[in-house]
């Protein structure tokens, strides 16, 4: 059954297949808190569901439970939780069609770029695998006489998980992949936007083994994550979304004595000089700005042409737009979906006239694609706009949809102190045939991950994800070995197992030589 309806309006109560519930101590649990929130279609426009929004006694049940499973599954043996996270590996790539079909449902993302996504995450899982060598701490042997020092990494008890709209499955497994396989036991608070693939990861750790209570969603709005900072018996909190709230949390949760990651949102900058492959770099342009209808963290928002690549380079990337297909994200003929809701994809298309009112020029406007009119979907055609400028909203603010901007500086100095004054820091790329160029550009630039001819360069599971300045806040990256490190401790032990004949009493401190 679906309805329409906007955000916050009355609805009639629609019976489960339509709602979506917390998952705790491996059951599904029907929301007792009174409020909700609706799902939506976005190729249609319609709500298709509506999530339950915890309270904060809600979501203290979860924390209880995961407090409770904490201290078997932080003994359950290294080999058994390895052999745990095997099989959740193997039921999510079983499953990958599901996952995508529902992140199509709700996100709207089309399937091969859902796909995508699951992929990406079955890496973090994969890299969980490997957890028994990752863990592994180190040894002294004979520090003094008889003494011996090692180092050994345990679990930090109770963590947490805050995602965003746009990554509804991979971003949940960039955090429990790590934190479960090191023996914590974990709370997910996913996008109230998109929350249902959460349900089904959860439903598929069980199937894999997952004793009850390490693994709980607990669904909702500022109310649920208000809880989960306050609550004493979490340990840890990793984040991410906006800058403004990943600063929120960062701040609150610190303050109430835990230990937070929580990366922000971005404004990532292409540079493409003049020396470069101009077919690659549009093709690059493209991909990267209009993929995921441009609601992706490491999405390229902006090009920066140096000296006379910009005029060839934008008649690239203008001829290869009427070439995007966008429609329902469940057609295969479709490149790029619906945004996420409504409200966003209107946010999105006023750029489109702040732009010009500021001085720019649009190229292309995705207004005047069919579906933007006729649909009630949350469609907006692929749209160009040039001649930006700093001081325009086009490139302050994160615009997180299908609107690539265009700036055009002189030299490749101008572009470096561009990147570098920008208060985000998340991903950058240089598109160049001079590695000299290059190898500079990823010496000076201020930025978390760096592209050479790679538009996207999101790392690998086995290195780390993370970006600078207002992009993350926090010591440690996200996923990889600095996520290994977020989710576990060091305890150092020195240890002497002496002769009790030589044993007497020494006030002085202890000395190593
Ligand atoms: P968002 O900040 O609105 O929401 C993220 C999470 O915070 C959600 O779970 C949401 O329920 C919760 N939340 C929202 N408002 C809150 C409030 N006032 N108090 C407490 N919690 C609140 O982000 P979003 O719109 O879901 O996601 C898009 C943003 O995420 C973009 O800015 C994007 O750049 C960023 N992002 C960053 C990365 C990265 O790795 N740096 C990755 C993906 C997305």
């Amino acid at each position: 059954m679906t309805q329409v309806a906007e955000p916050g309006t009355p609805h009639a109560h629609i019976p489960t297949p339509g709602r979506v519930s917390h998952w705790i101590a491996g059951q599904s649990v029907v929301g007792t808190s009174g409020r909700e929130g609706p799902v939506y279609d976005p190729a249609t426009g319609l709500v298709t569901r509506y999530v339950d929004f915890a309270s904060a006694n809600e979501v203290s049940a979860a924390v209880a439970e995961a407090k409770a499973a904490y201290p078997a599954w932080r003994a359950t043996s290294l080999s058994k939780r390895t052999d745990i996270m095997f099989r959740i590996r193997n039921l999510v790539e079983a499953h990958r069609t599901d996952l995508a079909a529902l992140l199509t449902a709700e996100h709207g993302k089309v399937t091969s770029d859902a796909l995508g996504e699951i992929a990406r995450g079955l890496e973090n899982l994969e890299f969980a695998c490997g957890v028994a060598s990752l863990i592994k701490g180190g040894f002294s042997e004979q520090v003094s006489g008889g003494v011996d020092v090692y180092q050994i990494r345990q679990p930090l008890g109770v963590v947490a998980g805050i995602t965003p709209f746009n990554f509804p499955a991979m971003v949940p497994m960039w955090m429990f992949a790590t934190a479960l396989a090191t023996g914590n036991t974990f709370v997910l608070k996913p996008s109230e936007k998109d929350p249902s693939a959460s349900n089904l990861i959860a439903e598929l750790l069980a199937e894999a083994g997952v004793p009850d209570g390490v693994f709980n969603v607990v669904h909702g709005d500022k109310v649920a994550v208000d809880a989960i900072l306050a609550h004493p018996d979490i340990a840890a909190v990793s984040f991410v979304g906006s800058t403004p709230i990943a600063r929120y949390i960062y701040e609150t949760g610190t303050k109430a004595g835990k230990r937070v990651q929580a990366l922000g949102g971005a404004k990532n900058h292409m540079i493409v000089l003049p020396d470069a492959d101009i077919e690659m770099a549009a093709d690059a342009a493209v991909s990267a700005g209009y993929g995921s209808a441009g609601e992706r963290c490491m999405a390229i928002a902006t090009i920066v042409a140096v000296g006379d690549v910009a005029d060839p380079l934008v008649e690239a990337i203008k001829a290869r737009l009427p070439k995007i297909t966008v429609g329902p994200g469940s057609d295969p003929a479709s490149e790029m979906g619906p945004l996420v809701t409504k409200v966003h994809r209107d946010k999105v298309a006023s750029y489109l006239d702040s732009g010009p009112a500021q001085g720019a020029t649009v190229v292309a406007d995705g207004r005047e694609h069919p579906l933007y009119k006729d649909s009630n979907g949350f469609f907006l055609g692929v749209s160009l706009i040039d001649n930006v400028t700093t001081s325009m909203d086009a490139y302050r603010d994160e615009i997180f949809g299908p609107v690539l901007t265009v700036m055009r500086v002189k030299t490749y100095e101008e572009a470096v102190t561009l990147i570098n004054d920008n208060p985000y820091g998340n991903g950058t790329a240089i598109f160049t045939r001079d590695g000299g160029a290059a190898r500079q550009f990823q010496f000076e630039v201020n930025a978390g991950m760096v592209g050479i001819n790679v538009p996207i360069p999101v790392p690998v599971s086995y290195y780390s994800f993370g970006g600078w300045k207002n992009s993350l806040f926090g010591d440690l990256h996200m996923y990889g070995p600095e996520g290994v490190q977020f989710y576990t401790r060091a305890k150092i032990v020195t240890s002497r197992w002496p002769d009790p004949g030589t044993s007497k009493i020494d006030l002085g401190f202890p000395r190593t030589r």
